[in-house]
């Protein structure tokens, strides 16, 4: 919408069939609903106070660029349930419940930092001003890389490089999904030889043998193990030449929070 034109000429049904022109006329569709959409990008900078927190497009918004704010307020909303879950089952635990802001809000960032260079992309196609997510092809055709941003750090192990990122829903070999079966509590993950040596964080497990698809998320993250937290995001990685004690006697102290 030009800044002279008003929402109500805008929506005149003679102007909505002229914006379709190109594509649709009145003898291929009847207009079944027409509204004006504004967008912006926010951040609220405080989700939480005392007993209360907010989240989806309550702490933030999203351009629709990239379908991407509902998703991110689902992703808040799992983040935080089972947090808020521990902490109804096991006591109050304040860096759980501050970890919440800290995870979510860099991770949601990311995602409308991106969209907004999508946004810019649409806007602007045909034009050399596309932002770094894009190439172009020797085609001349135009290709946008993936992201899944991680999660800020809030909690595990800071040096921990795969801490904070998502972990796939992979099929289990019943056919169901990681998040059907394993969604309220954490679970370890690990190739079969470690089991017996991991036993001793008492965890939930399954292996490669549950799974076809764990060998190869291995192999990409470069790890041997892994724990997942409800809302299957990684936890803690291991791998084998790296320290197994350290890695137990790391969450073994976050989950004697649990106990
Ligand atoms: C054009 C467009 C396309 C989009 N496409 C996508 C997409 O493809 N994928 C995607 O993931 N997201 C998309 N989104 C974003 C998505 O719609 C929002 O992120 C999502 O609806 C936010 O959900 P919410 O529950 O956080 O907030 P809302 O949906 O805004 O819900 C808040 C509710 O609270 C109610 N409320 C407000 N104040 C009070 C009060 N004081 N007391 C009681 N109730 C109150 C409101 O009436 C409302 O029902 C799109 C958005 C737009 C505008």
């Amino acid at each position: 919408m030009h800044d002279n034109e008003t929402n109500e000429e805008v929506l005149l049904n003679h102007n909505v069939w002229n914006f379709l022109k190109p594509w649709v006329s009145k003898n291929d569709a009847i207009l079944e609903r027409k509204t004006i959409y504004t967008f912006k990008s926010a951040v609220a900078k405080k989700w939480m106070k005392n007993r209360i927190f907010i989240a989806g497009d309550a702490a933030h918004l999203t351009p629709p660029f990239m379908g991407q704010g509902m998703c991110a307020g689902i992703r808040d909303v799992s983040n935080l349930a089972w947090k808020l879950s521990y902490c109804l089952n096991f006591g109050h635990n304040k860096n759980l419940l501050q970890s919440y802001q800290k995870e979510r809000m860099q991770n949601v960032i990311e995602y409308i930092k991106t969209t907004m260079k999508m946004g810019e992309f649409i806007n602007e196609i045909g034009s050399e001003k596309i932002s770094n997510t894009i190439f172009k092809n020797k085609d001349g055709s135009f290709k946008m890389s993936t992201i899944k941003p991680k999660l800020g750090f809030g909690l595990g192990d800071r040096n921990d490089k795969n801490c904070g990122k998502i972990f796939p829903n992979i099929k289990l070999n019943n056919n169901s999904y990681l998040d059907e079966k394993y969604s309220k509590e954490l679970l370890l993950i690990t190739k079969s030889k470690l089991k017996k040596k991991l036993e001793v964080l008492n965890l939930n497990t399954i292996t490669e043998q549950n799974s076809k698809n764990i060998t190869h998320i291995f192999l990409n993250l470069k790890i041997d193990a892994v724990i997942l937290r409800p809302d299957r995001f990684i936890l803690s990685s291991l791998k084998e030449s790296s320290n197994i004690h350290n890695f137990i006697n790391f969450n073994q102290n976050f989950l004697n929070n649990f106990k």
